[in-house]
Protein backbone atom coordinates (compact mmCIF):
# COMPACT_ATOMS: atom_id res chain seq x y z
CA UNK A 1 0.00 0.00 0.00
CA UNK A 2 2.84 2.23 0.00
CA UNK A 3 5.35 3.17 -2.92
CA UNK A 4 8.57 1.92 -1.02
CA UNK A 5 6.64 -1.25 0.00
CA UNK A 6 5.94 -2.08 -3.58
CA UNK A 7 9.60 -1.32 -5.01
CA UNK A 8 11.10 -3.66 -1.64
CA UNK A 9 8.23 -6.12 -3.08
CA UNK A 10 9.38 -5.88 -6.26
CA UNK A 11 13.50 -6.02 -5.26
CA UNK A 12 13.06 -9.56 -3.35
CA UNK A 13 10.46 -11.30 -6.31
CA UNK A 14 11.66 -9.52 -9.45
CA UNK A 15 10.20 -12.85 -11.23
CA UNK A 16 6.15 -12.65 -9.41
CA UNK A 17 3.61 -11.04 -12.02
CA UNK A 18 2.76 -7.31 -10.93
CA UNK A 19 -0.92 -6.73 -11.63
CA UNK A 20 -2.84 -3.56 -11.76
CA UNK A 21 -6.74 -3.74 -12.99
CA UNK A 22 -5.85 -6.96 -14.64
CA UNK A 23 -7.73 -5.83 -17.71
CA UNK A 24 -4.70 -7.39 -19.58
CA UNK A 25 -3.57 -10.11 -17.19
CA UNK A 26 -6.69 -11.33 -16.30
CA UNK A 27 -7.06 -12.79 -20.01
CA UNK A 28 -4.06 -14.45 -19.72
CA UNK A 29 -5.48 -16.46 -17.13
CA UNK A 30 -9.25 -17.25 -17.97
CA UNK A 31 -8.35 -17.32 -21.79
CA UNK A 32 -4.56 -18.45 -21.75
CA UNK A 33 -5.22 -20.62 -18.81
CA UNK A 34 -2.10 -19.62 -17.57
CA UNK A 35 -1.00 -20.19 -13.80
CA UNK A 36 0.56 -17.40 -11.98
CA UNK A 37 2.63 -18.18 -8.98
CA UNK A 38 3.14 -14.95 -7.55
CA UNK A 39 1.57 -11.80 -8.06
CA UNK A 40 2.19 -8.57 -6.52
CA UNK A 41 -0.71 -6.06 -6.64
CA UNK A 42 -0.08 -2.56 -6.49
CA UNK A 43 -3.77 -1.09 -7.24
CA UNK A 44 -3.16 0.27 -3.61
CA UNK A 45 -0.08 2.16 -3.45
CA UNK A 46 -1.50 5.32 -2.67
CA UNK A 47 0.87 7.18 -4.60
CA UNK A 48 0.44 5.78 -7.88
CA UNK A 49 -3.39 6.54 -7.44
CA UNK A 50 -2.68 10.53 -7.50
CA UNK A 51 -2.76 12.79 -10.58
CA UNK A 52 0.14 15.52 -10.02
CA UNK A 53 -0.37 19.26 -11.85
CA UNK A 54 2.67 21.32 -12.27
CA UNK A 55 3.41 24.61 -14.48
CA UNK A 56 4.81 22.57 -16.89
CA UNK A 57 3.78 18.69 -16.79
CA UNK A 58 1.13 16.93 -15.54
CA UNK A 59 2.34 13.28 -13.45
CA UNK A 60 0.35 10.51 -13.71
CA UNK A 61 0.50 8.00 -11.24
CA UNK A 62 0.49 4.00 -13.27
CA UNK A 63 -2.20 3.01 -10.94
CA UNK A 64 -4.45 5.77 -11.85
CA UNK A 65 -7.70 4.44 -13.78
CA UNK A 66 -7.90 4.85 -17.61
CA UNK A 67 -11.01 7.05 -16.63
CA UNK A 68 -9.63 9.30 -14.28
CA UNK A 69 -6.67 9.60 -16.69
CA UNK A 70 -8.14 10.51 -19.59
CA UNK A 71 -10.05 13.14 -18.02
CA UNK A 72 -7.11 14.96 -16.32
CA UNK A 73 -5.40 14.60 -19.64
CA UNK A 74 -8.50 16.42 -21.06
CA UNK A 75 -8.29 19.58 -19.00
CA UNK A 76 -5.81 21.16 -21.06
CA UNK A 77 -7.25 19.07 -24.16
CA UNK A 78 -10.43 18.81 -24.77
CA UNK A 79 -9.84 16.56 -27.59
CA UNK A 80 -8.59 14.18 -25.37
CA UNK A 81 -12.01 13.28 -23.91
CA UNK A 82 -13.96 11.91 -26.97
CA UNK A 83 -11.11 9.90 -27.72
CA UNK A 84 -10.68 8.51 -24.11
CA UNK A 85 -14.20 7.34 -24.71
CA UNK A 86 -13.01 4.75 -27.34
CA UNK A 87 -10.72 3.06 -25.22
CA UNK A 88 -12.48 -0.11 -24.48
CA UNK A 89 -16.23 0.47 -22.37
CA UNK A 90 -16.88 1.94 -19.00
CA UNK A 91 -16.32 -1.10 -16.84
CA UNK A 92 -12.74 -1.90 -18.36
CA UNK A 93 -11.77 1.72 -18.26
CA UNK A 94 -12.95 1.97 -14.34
CA UNK A 95 -10.55 -1.37 -13.14
CA UNK A 96 -7.91 -0.53 -16.30
CA UNK A 97 -4.63 1.34 -15.45
CA UNK A 98 -2.86 3.83 -17.84
CA UNK A 99 0.63 2.47 -16.27
CA UNK A 100 -1.15 -0.97 -17.55
CA UNK A 101 -1.65 -0.01 -21.03
CA UNK A 102 1.76 1.46 -20.93
CA UNK A 103 3.77 -1.60 -19.64
CA UNK A 104 1.88 -3.74 -21.06
CA UNK A 105 3.17 -2.42 -24.73
CA UNK A 106 0.85 -3.45 -27.08
CA UNK A 107 1.22 -2.32 -30.67
CA UNK A 108 -2.34 -1.90 -30.81
CA UNK A 109 -2.92 -0.30 -27.26
CA UNK A 110 -4.36 3.25 -27.35
CA UNK A 111 -2.93 5.44 -24.81
CA UNK A 112 0.39 5.23 -26.46
CA UNK A 113 0.25 6.98 -29.42
CA UNK A 114 -1.62 9.82 -27.84
CA UNK A 115 1.67 9.99 -25.15
CA UNK A 116 4.23 9.70 -27.64
CA UNK A 117 2.83 12.75 -29.80
CA UNK A 118 2.59 14.95 -26.36
CA UNK A 119 6.33 13.82 -25.64
CA UNK A 120 5.46 11.99 -22.44
CA UNK A 121 8.13 10.59 -20.22
CA UNK A 122 7.73 7.76 -18.15
CA UNK A 123 9.33 7.46 -14.75
CA UNK A 124 10.86 3.68 -13.77
CA UNK A 125 11.31 2.90 -10.14
CA UNK A 126 13.60 0.37 -8.29
CA UNK A 127 14.99 -0.59 -4.57
CA UNK A 128 18.64 -0.20 -4.83
CA UNK A 129 21.04 -0.24 -2.10
CA UNK A 130 18.39 0.15 0.14
CA UNK A 131 16.73 3.32 -0.90
CA UNK A 132 14.13 4.44 -3.85
CA UNK A 133 16.11 5.24 -6.96
CA UNK A 134 14.07 6.19 -10.73
CA UNK A 135 14.71 7.15 -13.65
CA UNK A 136 13.37 9.28 -16.65
CA UNK A 137 12.93 7.66 -20.11
CA UNK A 138 10.74 8.94 -23.06
CA UNK A 139 7.72 6.93 -24.08
CA UNK A 140 9.03 6.97 -27.84
CA UNK A 141 12.26 5.07 -26.74
CA UNK A 142 11.21 2.87 -24.17
CA UNK A 143 9.66 -0.04 -26.40
CA UNK A 144 12.64 -2.09 -27.94
CA UNK A 145 10.82 -5.07 -29.70
CA UNK A 146 7.19 -6.80 -29.53
CA UNK A 147 6.24 -6.48 -26.15
CA UNK A 148 9.59 -5.60 -24.65
CA UNK A 149 10.55 -2.72 -23.33
CA UNK A 150 13.16 -1.17 -21.10
CA UNK A 151 11.69 -1.90 -17.98
CA UNK A 152 13.86 -3.89 -15.55
CA UNK A 153 13.17 -6.95 -13.61
CA UNK A 154 13.00 -4.54 -9.97
CA UNK A 155 11.81 -2.08 -12.17
CA UNK A 156 8.17 -0.26 -11.73
CA UNK A 157 6.42 1.62 -13.90
CA UNK A 158 5.47 4.61 -11.80
CA UNK A 159 4.28 7.69 -12.85
CA UNK A 160 3.47 8.97 -16.89
CA UNK A 161 4.50 12.46 -17.30
CA UNK A 162 3.24 14.79 -19.48
CA UNK A 163 4.08 17.85 -20.41
CA UNK A 164 1.46 20.68 -20.70
CA UNK A 165 0.13 22.55 -24.04
CA UNK A 166 1.91 25.55 -25.58
CA UNK A 167 -0.49 27.86 -26.86
CA UNK A 168 -0.13 27.00 -29.86
CA UNK A 169 -0.60 23.10 -29.69
CA UNK A 170 -2.86 21.89 -32.34
CA UNK A 171 -3.89 17.84 -31.41
CA UNK A 172 -5.45 15.47 -33.46
CA UNK A 173 -6.07 11.87 -31.72
CA UNK A 174 -8.31 9.51 -34.00
CA UNK A 175 -8.42 5.57 -33.19
CA UNK A 176 -10.01 3.48 -35.85
CA UNK A 177 -11.72 0.01 -35.09
CA UNK A 178 -14.60 -2.10 -36.42
CA UNK A 179 -17.01 -0.63 -33.70
CA UNK A 180 -17.48 2.52 -31.58
CA UNK A 181 -16.94 1.27 -28.41
CA UNK A 182 -14.52 -1.80 -26.53
CA UNK A 183 -13.12 -2.26 -30.06
CA UNK A 184 -9.82 -2.89 -30.33
CA UNK A 185 -7.77 0.13 -32.81
CA UNK A 186 -6.65 -1.55 -36.35
CA UNK A 187 -5.08 2.16 -36.16
CA UNK A 188 -4.64 4.19 -34.11
CA UNK A 189 -3.03 8.14 -34.99
CA UNK A 190 -1.96 11.38 -32.77
CA UNK A 191 -0.73 14.12 -34.06
CA UNK A 192 0.52 17.43 -32.38
CA UNK A 193 1.47 20.39 -34.13
CA UNK A 194 2.47 23.81 -33.96
CA UNK A 195 1.73 26.28 -36.67
CA UNK A 196 2.97 29.58 -37.07
CA UNK A 197 2.18 32.29 -39.66
CA UNK A 198 0.62 29.00 -41.94
CA UNK A 199 4.33 27.37 -41.33
CA UNK A 200 5.11 23.87 -39.27
CA UNK A 201 7.32 24.74 -36.87
CA UNK A 202 6.37 21.45 -34.60
CA UNK A 203 4.79 18.14 -35.32
CA UNK A 204 4.93 14.87 -32.73
CA UNK A 205 3.68 11.69 -34.07
CA UNK A 206 2.46 8.68 -32.99
CA UNK A 207 1.05 5.83 -34.00
CA UNK A 208 -0.58 2.04 -33.12
CA UNK A 209 -1.06 -1.01 -34.65
CA UNK A 210 1.61 -0.31 -37.44
CA UNK A 211 4.13 -1.91 -36.21
CA UNK A 212 5.80 -4.23 -33.44
CA UNK A 213 5.40 -1.37 -30.97
CA UNK A 214 3.35 1.74 -30.27
CA UNK A 215 5.57 4.09 -32.83
CA UNK A 216 6.76 7.71 -33.39
CA UNK A 217 6.44 8.73 -36.80
CA UNK A 218 9.98 10.22 -37.03
CA UNK A 219 10.15 10.75 -40.97
CA UNK A 220 7.02 12.03 -41.43
CA UNK A 221 7.67 14.63 -38.99
CA UNK A 222 10.73 15.49 -40.94
CA UNK A 223 8.52 15.84 -43.72
CA UNK A 224 6.52 18.32 -42.27
CA UNK A 225 8.71 20.67 -39.72
CA UNK A 226 9.55 23.63 -41.67
CA UNK A 227 7.19 23.23 -43.88
CA UNK A 228 3.59 25.67 -45.23
CA UNK A 229 0.68 23.09 -43.88
CA UNK A 230 -0.50 23.19 -47.64
CA UNK A 231 -2.13 20.49 -49.77
CA UNK A 232 1.56 19.92 -51.20
CA UNK A 233 3.08 19.71 -47.98
CA UNK A 234 0.09 17.27 -46.75
CA UNK A 235 0.94 15.21 -50.16
CA UNK A 236 4.12 14.55 -49.08
CA UNK A 237 3.88 13.65 -45.58
CA UNK A 238 0.96 11.11 -46.48
CA UNK A 239 3.11 9.49 -49.20
CA UNK A 240 5.96 9.18 -46.22
CA UNK A 241 3.54 7.79 -43.57
CA UNK A 242 2.41 5.01 -45.47
CA UNK A 243 6.30 4.51 -46.24
CA UNK A 244 7.32 4.66 -42.85
CA UNK A 245 5.25 1.61 -41.41
CA UNK A 246 4.80 -1.86 -42.73
CA UNK A 247 1.94 -3.06 -40.90
CA UNK A 248 0.26 -6.20 -40.67
CA UNK A 249 -2.64 -7.52 -42.58
CA UNK A 250 -4.77 -9.50 -39.29
CA UNK A 251 -8.33 -10.45 -38.33
CA UNK A 252 -9.29 -6.22 -37.64
CA UNK A 253 -7.81 -4.67 -41.09
CA UNK A 254 -5.41 -5.51 -43.58
CA UNK A 255 -2.05 -4.20 -44.27
CA UNK A 256 -2.88 -2.43 -47.30
CA UNK A 257 -5.80 -0.57 -45.24
CA UNK A 258 -4.06 0.29 -42.26
CA UNK A 259 -1.79 1.82 -44.94
CA UNK A 260 -4.32 3.97 -46.66
CA UNK A 261 -5.52 4.72 -42.94
CA UNK A 262 -2.83 6.09 -42.01
CA UNK A 263 -2.28 8.63 -45.15
CA UNK A 264 -6.35 9.47 -44.62
CA UNK A 265 -5.98 10.14 -40.73
CA UNK A 266 -3.36 12.97 -41.97
CA UNK A 267 -5.59 14.67 -43.84
CA UNK A 268 -8.24 14.13 -41.35
CA UNK A 269 -5.61 16.50 -38.94
CA UNK A 270 -4.97 19.07 -41.79
CA UNK A 271 -8.66 19.29 -42.65
CA UNK A 272 -9.32 20.03 -39.17
CA UNK A 273 -6.10 21.87 -37.72
CA UNK A 274 -6.70 24.45 -41.05
CA UNK A 275 -10.59 24.89 -39.82
CA UNK A 276 -11.96 22.95 -43.19
CA UNK A 277 -15.34 20.81 -43.31
CA UNK A 278 -15.21 17.56 -41.42
CA UNK A 279 -17.57 15.40 -40.05
CA UNK A 280 -17.00 13.74 -36.85
CA UNK A 281 -18.93 11.21 -35.48
CA UNK A 282 -19.32 13.14 -32.03
CA UNK A 283 -21.08 15.84 -33.40
CA UNK A 284 -23.99 13.51 -34.68
CA UNK A 285 -24.86 11.80 -31.84
C1 LIG B 1 -12.97 -5.82 -22.96
C2 LIG B 1 -11.63 -5.18 -23.08
C3 LIG B 1 -11.48 -4.07 -23.90
C4 LIG B 1 -10.24 -3.45 -24.06
N1 LIG B 1 -10.15 -2.36 -24.87
C5 LIG B 1 -8.95 -1.75 -25.02
C6 LIG B 1 -8.85 -0.60 -25.86
O1 LIG B 1 -9.81 -0.12 -26.45
N2 LIG B 1 -7.61 -0.04 -26.00
C7 LIG B 1 -6.51 -0.55 -25.37
O2 LIG B 1 -5.43 0.01 -25.53
N3 LIG B 1 -6.60 -1.61 -24.55
C8 LIG B 1 -7.79 -2.22 -24.36
N4 LIG B 1 -7.89 -3.30 -23.52
C9 LIG B 1 -6.69 -3.78 -22.82
C10 LIG B 1 -6.52 -3.30 -21.34
O3 LIG B 1 -7.74 -2.89 -20.80
C11 LIG B 1 -5.54 -2.14 -21.23
O4 LIG B 1 -4.28 -2.49 -21.78
C12 LIG B 1 -5.35 -1.66 -19.78
O5 LIG B 1 -4.81 -0.38 -19.76
C13 LIG B 1 -4.43 -2.58 -18.97
O6 LIG B 1 -4.31 -2.05 -17.67
P1 LIG B 1 -4.44 -2.96 -16.38
O7 LIG B 1 -4.29 -2.07 -15.21
O8 LIG B 1 -5.68 -3.79 -16.43
O9 LIG B 1 -3.14 -3.90 -16.55
P2 LIG B 1 -2.92 -5.39 -16.04
O10 LIG B 1 -3.73 -6.34 -16.82
O11 LIG B 1 -3.04 -5.46 -14.55
O12 LIG B 1 -1.38 -5.54 -16.40
C14 LIG B 1 -0.97 -5.56 -17.77
C15 LIG B 1 0.56 -5.72 -17.82
O13 LIG B 1 1.18 -4.53 -17.36
C16 LIG B 1 2.05 -4.81 -16.26
N5 LIG B 1 1.92 -3.69 -15.34
C17 LIG B 1 0.78 -3.13 -14.89
N6 LIG B 1 1.06 -2.05 -14.15
C18 LIG B 1 2.42 -1.95 -14.11
C19 LIG B 1 3.32 -1.04 -13.50
N7 LIG B 1 2.90 0.00 -12.77
N8 LIG B 1 4.64 -1.25 -13.66
C20 LIG B 1 5.10 -2.27 -14.41
N9 LIG B 1 4.30 -3.17 -15.02
C21 LIG B 1 2.97 -2.99 -14.85
C22 LIG B 1 1.56 -6.13 -15.68
O14 LIG B 1 2.60 -6.80 -15.03
C23 LIG B 1 1.12 -6.85 -16.94
O15 LIG B 1 2.23 -7.40 -17.58
C24 LIG B 1 -9.11 -3.95 -23.35
C25 LIG B 1 -9.27 -5.06 -22.50
C26 LIG B 1 -10.51 -5.67 -22.36
C27 LIG B 1 -10.63 -6.84 -21.46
Amino acid sequence: STLSALLQARAQHPQAQLIAGATDAGLWITQGLRRLQQIIDLTRVAELRRVEHYPQHIAIGAAVNLQDAFEALATDRPVIAPFGERFAGWPVRQSGTLGGNVANGSPIGDSMPLLIALGAQVVLMAWRKGKAVHRHVPLDRFYTGYRQSLLAPDEVLAWIVVPRPAPSEWLGAYKVSKRQEDDISAVCLAVQLQVDAGRITSARIGAGGVAATPARAVKTEAALIGQPWNEATLAVAQQTIQQEFSPLSDLRANADYRRSILGQLLRRAWLESTGQATVRLEDLA
